[in-house]
């Protein structure tokens, strides 16, 4: 057979079409067969890598993102030439950079199908070759941390201190300990006024023998709110929460509404008992009243560590009893004053705090599961708790058990009720 010069100039033009027809395929195949762990690759590779290739340590890092979802050694390797062309097609990378707590930049991407996350971190002026550094040093300080979101508070970010004293170790701290307490006992902490062999068995050092006094006297509430406010400081948690011994704590809930505020800001969130502010002498200006608002100590409260810094000049090391002393007003007036007249911070309301001031047998049953804190008391014979189905009057008169069952029916000692 004979070629004319024709059909060989055909022949090549329709190889090299068909090479370059291969090459694009090669790439751009690549490009959408990407998934998410594709786009952390290659956010990774960007920000982290400045462009360069290293084979070996992608494979690491490609290993150990199987180890976090727990598909190790089931899916194949995806090729660096890959990572580079999904780097070259999308700029979009769904990563953040923003600065931690130690100081240090973090990336963070996240990791597709749940809510860990993948962090690169790089110290602040460090080693990026554009600011003058040791440009491929930085990678040292690459490295994959697993972590929730960041931001978002947890339960182990809260400080729980609930204020009781000897006397209600039996009727109070007992019937807390069979309830709420076991959906946060790391976080709870006991402030008494005496030792409780028996307790302190089931507490250990969450029982805090203040050795304050042990009456319901204002010097006494103070010098526990002082010990409490202590203990928080060096707890280093985000939040303090406060609950006095006949409370009970919606703990999901708790940390629910948490989640809305932020600890970096300064926050005192509570709900008043008087339906004004207080109006107290101002000492410092004789003839001349100050008001503020507080929040009702029998309610509960929570404070967040901005705040809670700024207020250690006046509550904390044991000061705090020096400034109730200045105004003659028990312990959760004392916080009202030191956060609203001292610091000039505002009390945030929070309607589903209650305390047994409140009428809690007007909480309607189907807003049980709702509230934060409810409580319970008895004035002159009448009772004032609230209105949940379950145990009857003689087994369970606060209403706690019941409650606690109404809202976490699998608890071993509700399925008596089911
Ligand atoms: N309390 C105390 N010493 C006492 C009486 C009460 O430390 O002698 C605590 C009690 O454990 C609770 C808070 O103070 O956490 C409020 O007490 P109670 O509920 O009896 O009185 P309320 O002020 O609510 O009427
Ligand atoms: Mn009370």
């Amino acid at each position: 057979m004979r070629l004319s010069l024709r059909k060989v100039v055909r022949l090549a033009t329709f190889l090299v079409l068909l090479l370059i027809l291969n090459v694009w395929i090669s790439y751009n195949v690549n490009f959408y067969s990407f998934d998410d762990r594709g786009k952390v690759l290659q956010t990774w590779r960007r920000e982290g890598d400045h462009g360069q290739t290293d084979e070996a340590r992608l494979l690491k890092f490609e290993r150990s993102v199987d180890d976090i979802d727990g598909s190790s050694g089931t899916r194949p390797i995806r090729s660096t030439k890959q990572v580079n062309a999904d780097n070259e097609r999308d700029s979009s990378a769904r990563s953040q950079q923003f600065v931690n707590e130690t100081g240090e930049k973090e990336l963070v991407a996240p990791v597709k199908g749940s809510d860990l996350l993948l962090t690169t971190t790089s110290r602040r002026g460090g080693s990026n070759p554009k600011q003058g550094g040791t440009g491929p040093k930085s990678q040292k300080n690459l490295q994959i941390r697993v972590h929730k979101d960041s931001d978002k508070t947890e339960l182990k970010d809260i400080f729980i201190s609930v204020k009781t004293t000897s006397k209600y170790h039996g009727p109070r701290v007992k019937l807390l300990l069979k309830t709420w307490y076991l959906l946060a006992r790391e976080q709870v902490y006991f402030f008494t006024d005496g030792n409780d062999t028996e307790i302190a068995e089931i507490l250990g050092d969450h029982l805090i023998n203040t050795n304050c006094s042990t009456d319901h006297s204002r010097r006494a509430l103070s010098c526990k709110m002082a010990v409490e406010f202590d203990y928080y400081m060096a707890s280093r948690k985000r939040w303090f929460c406060h609950v006095d011994d006949d409370v009970y704590l919606n703990v999901p809930r708790l940390v629910d509404m948490l989640q809305g505020y932020n600890h970096r800001e300064d926050w005192y969130l509570g709900k008043p008992s008087l339906k004004h502010p207080l109006e107290v002498a101002d000492r410092e200006t004789p003839g001349m009243k100050l008001t503020f608002w507080f929040a009702t100590g029998g309610a509960g409260f929570c404070i967040s560590r901005s705040l809670a810094l700024k207020m250690a000049p006046y509550a904390g090391g044991g000061r705090f009893m020096t400034t109730a002393e200045t105004i003659r007003l028990p312990d959760d007036c004392t916080l009202g004053y030191i956060v609203e007249h001292l610091l000039k911070h505002k009390l945030t309301v929070v309607e589903e705090f209650h305390s047994h001031l409140e009428a809690l047998w007007l909480i309607k049953p189907h807003q049980l599961d709702k509230q934060i804190t409810l409580s319970f008391s008895e004035y002159s014979g009448k009772q004032n708790v609230i209105n949940v189905q379950g145990f009857s009057e003689t087994e369970d008169p606060t209403r706690f058990r019941s409650l606690h069952c109404f809202l976490f029916p699998n608890f071993r000692e509700c399925r008596v009720l089911s």
